[in-house]
């Protein structure tokens, strides 16, 4: 099937054109220098953001896959979870496209669409079950244990507080490096020492991993970084930012690292997915694989243009629904901030 994805749940408006399991064309524009003064992503300004760039955007997706709106069988749009502001734009241009070309409308979960991007990688081979997926953005940090794509995700754990780019981002601040802090941290690591300062691994601890083994914390590592920096700066010192940044990396890296390949051992599945913007991270990425390997577990890493929110992984979810054989949604469903990630699809109709 020929199908148009709408994103809209945070900072990009993604539009993407899959056909089956190709990519047709992956069209993101991002608000994120409007958000970069305060620090973080504004709710009203990513919405007001989506306004505008959602029309140029349909129609720049469309004329790089050089397809009409008449040739789709089918629209899809996230509902959520998200910014509910931001979602809503999305899913009011979806459901008026469908109605006013007469396509049927797929409304799907964000979370499950960012594992669905893998479905595009064409130099992977498919995708097999169960895998375990380590999703890491700037709003999400979650490990899903994906047993089919179209009809079984569960969640395994999540973030108790901060996600993991968030934490990229906020550390990135209290160091004075700008935002988005993900790549700026990087960049500083590159000549620090990981081994330089201690810093704490969230929810490690014996007794937190018996009741929370596969949830992430990372709002103490914050703390326990601005805490470091502050006694420094009261003692007069300059602060290594190379080995802060690369020290708080490691930290981070590896409490992800170690829960991912947790889950992969309790679950008895050798395969890892990993997906979301931190992806972007190259240390993450080589700690994960060099981990992984050495315990037998294959992971998979999407382009990084489809780990970042887009439309194209919202179609190519839907894409696999509708080869599936599921029904379209009912025009009865909104933004769902918290959408649980079981619900992989929303407002099927009988
Ligand atoms: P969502 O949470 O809905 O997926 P988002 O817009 O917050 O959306 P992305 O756009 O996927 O997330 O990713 C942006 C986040 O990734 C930011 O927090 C940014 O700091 C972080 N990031 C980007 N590059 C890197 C990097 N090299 N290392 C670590 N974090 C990074
Ligand atoms: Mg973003
Ligand atoms: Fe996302």
């Amino acid at each position: 099937p020929l199908v148009l994805g709408i994103e809209t749940s945070c900072d990009e408006t993604g539009i993407g054109i899959v056909r089956g399991r190709t990519l047709l064309s992956n069209t993101i524009a991002s608000s994120m220098d409007e958000h970069a003064r305060y620090g973080g992503v504004v709710p009203e300004v990513a919405a007001r953001a989506h306004l505008e760039a959602l029309q140029p955007s349909i129609e720049a997706a469309l004329a790089e896959s050089g397809v009409t709106l008449a040739d789709l069988d089918a629209v899809a749009v996230t509902s959520g979870p998200g910014l509910a502001g931001a979602l809503m734009v999305g899913v009011g241009a979806a459901k008026a496209l469908s109605v006013s070309l007469e396509k049927p409308l797929y409304a799907v979960n964000h979370l499950v669409g960012h594992i669905a991007a893998d479905i595009l990688d064409a130099d992977a081979p498919p995708l097999e079950y169960p895998t375990v997926a380590l999703l890491v953005s700037g709003g999400h940090t979650s490990l899903l244990l994906v047993r089919d794509l179209t009809t079984d995700v569960e969640l395994l754990g999540e973030t108790m507080d901060d996600a993991a780019g968030e934490a990229f981002d906020k550390v990135a601040r209290l160091l004075g490096l700008p935002y988005p802090g993900g790549p700026e941290i990087d960049r500083a690591a590159a000549s620090g020492d990981p081994k330089a300062i201690a810093f704490p691994r969230g929810l490690s601890r014996a007794s937190d991993m018996a009741k929370h083994r596969y949830d992430f914390s990372f709002s103490g590592l914050k703390t326990a970084v601005a805490r470091w920096v502050e006694q420094r700066e009261a003692q007069g010192e300059t602060v290594p930012v190379a080995d802060v940044a690369a020290s708080f990396r490691e930290a981070v890296v590896d409490v992800l690292v170690t829960k991912a390949l947790a889950a992969c051992r309790d679950h008895g599945v050798p395969r890892l997915l990993l997906g979301g913007g931190v992806i972007a991270n190259r240390r993450l990425r080589d700690v994960a694989i060099e981990r992984a390997a050495a315990e037998g577990v294959t992971v998979r890493i999407p382009p990084l243009s489809l780990c970042t929110d887009n439309g194209a992984m919202i179609a190519a979810l839907t894409s696999e629904l509708i080869m599936s054989g599921r029904a379209p949604s009912t025009l009865e469903f909104g933004a769902d901030s918290t959408l649980p990630v079981t619900e992989i699809q929303v407002a099927e109709s009988a």
